[in-house]
């Protein structure tokens, strides 16, 4: 594939930028049967195409480092470019522009020269003014999983990212006395594996975005570095869910706890709190405890804690248990398929 930096090979992958081999692996084989001429017979060939050289070079350590490097070149050097011409203006112009195909030629064509002139000129210390070009380093975003207990308590995790960072061979300079830097092979960055510790605040939602200040890619020859954001997302579990600043509980109890009522503690947030179930409580039923949900970033407002009740038997009965059972099985409720029965 020529120029296959300018592509985002892992959005033709279907993948996150943190994909493991598995995972590139897996999105592989889930679109080769999706796309796969022989089984896509109205599909563009090329789209099988494009997903075959993207696994190729992403499923290689080596190229997909390569790879990453060159399209964050790629991505700056477009930011680069039309944020020195020209006001926002020109430049959302010029990213429309690229979106319509039949600009597409001569857009890599300028694109390809401003890269040639960046990574494959003459074999000597650049001179050039855009040597010295200030690069902010990018963002980077990672979704992050967490419990419904973590995401209401807070707590600490370990990340694993992958960043860029200036080359300490040759400090970013990419060549050293007039020879390409053999660490960066010329390019003045080189990918590192990071694991970082990161303290995830109490009370984040589905979606909440976590900001670690210069977590991100390395900025070059003086730009800022970049953040690096966690998307919360929020694994659900038949009992525990969120919505928004609510705690939704799905509570199981007992025939007898429904008839007699009952105390029953939840520890989904770090307080203890006791649910009074009153005596015929019926399954389905719903109870409120306000403001006992998650809090808002601030901590001036909580949202609300609302469980369902469901009734849930047994998994077997013992001899005395069936004894009892068919002893209450003398005093049926004569009313109770009433309603059911007039709903014809
Ligand atoms: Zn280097």
């Amino acid at each position: 594939m020529t120029n296959y930096y300018n592509k985002d090979l892992y959005k033709i992958l279907e993948i996150n930028y943190d994909a493991t081999e598995e995972d590139i692996k897996h999105a592989y084989r889930t679109l080769v049967r999706k796309y796969h001429p022989d089984v896509a017979k109205n599909v563009d060939s090329l789209i099988f195409k494009e997903i075959q050289e993207a696994y190729e070079i992403l499923s290689n350590e080596e190229s997909r480092k390569k790879y990453d490097v060159l399209h964050r070149f790629y991505k700056e050097k477009i930011k680069n470019e039309f944020q020195k011409k020209s006001e926002k203006s020109k430049y959302d112009e010029f990213m429309k522009k690229r979106k319509q195909p039949q600009n597409q030629e001569s857009f890599s064509k300028s694109i390809n020269e401003a890269l040639d002139s960046l990574f494959h000129s003459k074999k000597q210390e650049f001179k050039s003014k855009e040597d010295n070009i200030i690069i902010n380093g990018e963002d980077i975003n990672l979704d992050i999983t967490l419990s419904c207990f973590e995401a209401a308590n807070g707590t600490n995790r370990k990340v694993n990212i992958l960043h860029t960072q200036p080359c300490p061979n040759c400090k970013g300079r990419k060549f050293i006395n007039g020879a390409e830097c053999s660490m960066c092979k010329g390019t003045g960055v080189i990918s590192l594996q990071k694991k970082i510790n990161v303290k995830i605040p109490k009370g984040v939602m589905q979606g909440s975005k976590i900001r670690v200040k210069k977590e991100g890619n390395k900025g070059l020859n003086g730009g800022r570095d970049g953040d690096l954001f966690l998307i919360v997302k929020i694994e659900k579990n038949p009992y525990f869910d969120t919505e928004g600043m609510n705690i939704l509980v799905n509570l199981p109890i007992t025939p007898c706890e429904a008839v007699l009522g009952c105390e029953i503690p939840i520890n989904i947030t770090d307080e203890v709190i006791r649910v009074k179930i009153p005596p015929l409580t019926s399954s389905g039923q719903k109870l409120k405890l306000a403001g006992m949900g998650i809090f808002n970033k601030s901590k001036t407002k909580r949202g609300d804690m609302i469980i369902t009740i469901y009734i849930k038997l047994p998994a077997s009965l013992s001899e005395r248990e069936k004894e009892l059972y068919t002893e209450l099985s003398k005093y049926p409720d004569k009313n109770i398929r009433k309603d059911f029965n007039n709903a014809k």
